[in-house]
């Protein structure tokens, strides 16, 4: 089925991003909601570039885990635009915002539904690299799933992780800080799963954890604290299976980092295993 840009009705502004709008819209002629991300004429280069990525990854994916992509316009003036399953509860940010700190069980349904969504991409040769809490979109059934693929890469023999252009860099592992560390020679599919576990630790205490509560992430003291500290630690009243869970997630080296594979068999997730969908 084909929907014609024409029968869109913005209805709203869920979010905003580097050169693109995401709007709430509707189909006049079935009255469903999508999500149309858009990126405007006049945008630079990059993010045409990004936008173009974007599409040619969510065409490829199919999972329960990654958001959908029904359709792609292109305006003869060069505006695209990308119309995506609607989520209606907003992403992991906006969610801890609204509900405080997570839960154990409330965070293994949420990670496991995740790494299902990165153990698809990762068995795809696909690297998303912006893992982060605004990049996880949720729906009111508390499904959660993958989205925002403009910094992601497709891995072949040409791919070269060292020249992937790097957006925020609060969430990304201190390998891409340094990829010329242990004669250069990791598994570029880990970098994901570092961000996950600053993703989860941040949902878990409520803040951004690798810097004091409060304190503007700059790019130095970032830096700093993700390749010359040690990884971040849960507060002692955590749990044993979140806190080995993180721990396997957060290796600085990424050699020892857990797979996303390995992880959906951790005892954390194990503990809670949930309505398997
Ligand atoms: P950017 O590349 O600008 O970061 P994103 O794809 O991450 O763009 O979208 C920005 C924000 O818009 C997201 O954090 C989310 O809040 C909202 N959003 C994006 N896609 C959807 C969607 N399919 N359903 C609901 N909200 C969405
Ligand atoms: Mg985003």
């Amino acid at each position: 089925v084909t929907i014609p840009a024409t029968e869109l009705e913005r209805l709203g502004v869920l979010g905003h991003g580097n050169g693109g709008t995401v709007y709430k819209v509707q189909d006049k002629c079935t009255s469903k909601i999508y999500a149309l991300k858009v990126i405007h004429d006049g945008g630079d280069e990059t993010n045409r570039r990004k936008v173009y990525k974007e599409i040619d990854i969510l065409r490829k994916t199919d999972s329960p885990h990654v958001v959908r992509c029904y359709e792609t316009y292109e305006k003869p003036w060069g505006e695209v635009a990308i119309l995506m399953e609607y989520m209606d509860a907003g992403n992991l940010d906006t969610l801890r915002r609204k509900k405080g700190t997570l839960s154990d069980p409330e965070l293994a349904d949420i990670t496991r539904q995740i790494l299902k969504g990165l153990s698809y991409l990762h068995g795809n040769k696909i690297i998303h690299l912006d893992i982060k809490p605004s990049n996880l979109l949720v729906n009111d059934k508390m499904q959660v799933k993958i989205a925002d693929f403009g910094e992601s890469m497709i891995m072949d023999r040409t791919s070269d992780l060292c020249n992937s252009y790097v957006g925020t860099c609060a969430y990304m592992s201190p390998e891409r800080f340094d990829p010329n560390a242990n004669g250069g020679n990791y598994n570029g599919f880990l970098a994901d799963i570092w961000s996950l576990g600053v993703t989860l630790m941040e949902l878990y205490v409520g803040h951004f954890p690798l810097l004091p509560a409060g304190k503007k992430p700059d790019w130095p003291s970032l830096m700093c604290a993700i390749c010359f500290d040690d990884p971040p630690t849960l507060p002692p009243t955590a749990s044993d299976e979140l806190c080995n869970f993180l721990e396997c997630c957060l290796h600085k080296d990424p050699s020892t980092r857990w797979t996303a594979f390995q992880l959906l068999e951790h005892p954390f997730l194990i503990k809670y295993t949930a309505n398997d969908d």
